[in-house]
């Protein structure tokens, strides 16, 4: 049985849209991927960092919730993620947004991510993939934040090759 999960991913260190390319190529490794418009955002948290590149990819997926974190978590590594201090700059974010329709709450794990409905870098490209995507009864469409948003598109759809 497969569900399908939605993954947001964030850089705003080194070279960010190849980084988010390189991370869903290796998603797409694990099984059927489809991505949102590539975006632009202000920082959250600090705002003495550059902005952030951001993208939405779907990923159909057969793995546990903590199977898929151990694997975003790895290719975080991958990209030379260091933590330096919280809501800072990094080279690569993988959010587990949601798994399907399911609720998960432990130590490791929030799905729902915490603090997705107040945050347009992850509705909005939610929306490009689902535009009738609810979250625990809320339709994403009708938050007031889309239609203020503060991104800016980068690429539409087609900004990953799956071909290679
Ligand atoms: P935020 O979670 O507010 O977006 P962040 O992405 O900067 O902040 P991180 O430092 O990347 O936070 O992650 C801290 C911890 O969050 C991770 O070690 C992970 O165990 C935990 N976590 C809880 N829920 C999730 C989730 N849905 N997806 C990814 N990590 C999660
Ligand atoms: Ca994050
Ligand atoms: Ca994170």
């Amino acid at each position: 049985m497969t569900v399908l999960s939605y993954i947001g991913l964030g850089s705003n260190l080194g070279d960010s849209q190849q980084i988010l390319v390189e991370a869903v190529q290796k998603l797409a490794a694990l099984g059927p991927v489809k991505v949102s418009k590539l975006y632009q955002s202000p920082p959250m948290g600090p705002q003495d960092q550059p902005h952030y590149v951001n993208a939405v990819a779907q990923l159909e997926t057969a793995l546990a919730p903590l199977e898929l974190l151990d694997i975003l978590q790895g290719f975080e590594q991958e990209a030379g993620r260091v933590r330096l201090r919280h809501w800072g700059e990094r080279t690569l974010d993988l959010d587990l947004l949601l798994y399907g329709e399911k609720n998960i709450q432990n130590e490791r794990l929030t799905v729902p991510h915490v603090g997705i409905m107040e945050r347009d870098f992850v509705v909005v490209p939610l929306l490009d993939l689902d535009a009738t995507l609810q979250i625990q009864g809320q339709c994403l469409q009708a938050l007031a934040l889309v239609q203020q948003s503060t991104l800016t598109v980068l690429a539409d759809s087609s900004w990953v090759n799956f071909d290679l």
